[in-house]
């Protein structure tokens, strides 16, 4: 039994999420050298924990802190720069030719650093990201003191930051090597998706997959143009692609899954793929509608993403969640789909899952990194609360975010994040603004 504590946190609910069915009431979370270490009711924390500094929420609900299961954390800078295109127009005519312009290092960390300000604020401790330049992406999430697992990004054409496929990985290994001890990091190989990697990428990186056994993440299935162009070049679904390759099994994370039919839903089940939801981005690309409820009674595990603030475009979890839950609903056309607890669990613990991370985040359990997210449910428009649970998922806006935590550090305070230069952050955005329009994109 524990007897020291760090810091206490005590609140009028806690939804753990594991186990699945729990909702307690006035109950008190207590941390030590930033794991938790009890979840006990307030009166009998105040026994054991009396003289531990408490951080006395009142009227909050305590969740385990949100995990974005996709982003590209840098486009943040890229946000409304060019809305209301289908996917392969948005990308070939806008965002591809600002990359190739502008994309830097730089670039990369002042937008990371924007991203994680952006997230942190609505509750997300953690994010999987994809993108050019991961060691300025790591660097700006050590900097926000997030925890972010890093996409060792592949694709077949030359950027800024490397020349082709073997120097992409090459590069992404080095970094993985050089900041595999970093507690708040993990990483991700990220095959960017079949349309732009090559089948000698793909069986590379299902060795290494093998070998390393971290995930694979890569966007797939995401419109029909991209299975008939798959089609009509490999003579098979970009899927049957993968599949063909080595690339299905427990590693994959498969951003998207879109457009999945039946026989496409029992291959992933069967390899134990998981399935990153990305509801925003599907429905402002007009991309399609992912059949959730099939997956998940497939027994597939579905996690949730924002992707990125150029095709979403806000980094706000509790805003998928939401949408999650109802378009599982549509798209079922069953009011008991999705229900809240399982768009909560999609969020967090699913979500740890698919990375890998479950043992140490996704919940709030003994043993677990003190990753946490509190809501203030004082709000005009969460009143009443019969369930704080159904706030969470239908009535919660970011904007009730009030405290986070990652590995038991604050890092928001009563709504406002702390050590943050704000105003730098924002100055920085500006500065790309600007220079992505002068380069005339
Ligand atoms: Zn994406």
């Amino acid at each position: 039994m524990p007897v020291s504590a760090d810091t206490l946190i005590t609140a009028r609910w806690v939804i753990p999420v594991v186990p699945n069915d729990a909702v307690l009431e006035h109950h008190a979370i207590a941390i030590d050298k930033g794991a938790i270490v009890d979840v006990l009711p307030i009166a009998r924390a105040l026994e054991r924990y009396g003289d531990t500094p408490t951080v006395s929420l009142g009227n909050q609900v305590l969740i385990p802190g949100l995990i974005n299961l996709h982003t590209h954390a840098a486009m943040t800078l890229m946000r409304g720069l060019a809305d209301d295109l289908p996917l392969m127009t948005w990308l070939h005519d806008h965002i591809w030719p600002v990359e190739s312009k502008i994309v830097c290092a730089e670039f990369v960390r002042d937008g990371t650093l924007l991203a994680c300000a952006e997230m942190l604020r609505g509750g997300v401790t953690c994010f999987n990201d994809m993108y050019f330049f991961p060691e300025a992406t790591a660097q700006a999430a050590l900097q926000a003191r997030m925890r972010a697992a890093i996409g060792i990004i592949a694709v077949e054409f030359p950027s800024a930051y490397a020349t082709d496929a073997t120097d992409y990985l090459s590069k992404g290994m080095a970094l993985r090597d050089a900041m595999r001890d970093e507690n708040r990091l993990s990483f991700c190989l990220a095959p960017h998706a079949p349309y732009t990697v090559s089948d000698a990428t793909f069986e590379r990186i299902a060795v290494y997959a093998a070998e390393l056994d971290i995930p694979v993440h890569t966007h797939l299935h995401e419109t029909t143009d991209e299975i008939r162009d798959s089609i009509a070049a490999h003579g098979v679904s970009p899927l049957r692609r993968l599949a063909n390759l080595g690339l299905l099994g427990p590693n994959l994370i498969a951003v998207h899954a879109t457009h999945v039919a039946t026989e496409d839903i029992a291959l992933l089940a069967a390899h134990g793929c998981h399935v990153a939801h990305c509801p925003t981005s599907n429905l402002k690309l007009g991309s399609g509608l992912a059949p959730i409820a099939a997956l998940l009674q497939a027994g597939i595990n579905v996690g949730l993403g924002t992707d990125s603030a150029a095709s979403n475009n806000r980094l706000d979890l509790l805003a998928e969640l939401r949408l999650a839950a109802l378009l599982g609903k549509l798209g079922a056309c069953n009011a008991a789909a999705i229900p809240a607890r399982q768009a909560l669990e999609m969020a967090t613990i699913n979500a740890a899952r698919a990375l890998g991370l479950e043992h140490k985040i996704g919940s709030l359990e003994t043993g677990k990194r003190a990753d946490i997210t509190a809501i203030n449910l004082d709000a005009l428009e969460l009143a009443p609360c019969y369930s704080p649970l159904s706030h969470i998922a239908y009535a919660a806006g970011r904007e009730q975010v009030s405290h986070v935590w990652v590995d038991g550090e604050l890092l928001v305070k009563d709504g406002s994040l702390l050590g943050v230069d704000t105003a730098g952050i924002i100055a920085r955005a500006g500065h790309w603004h600007d220079k992505i329009k002068q380069a005339g994109a």
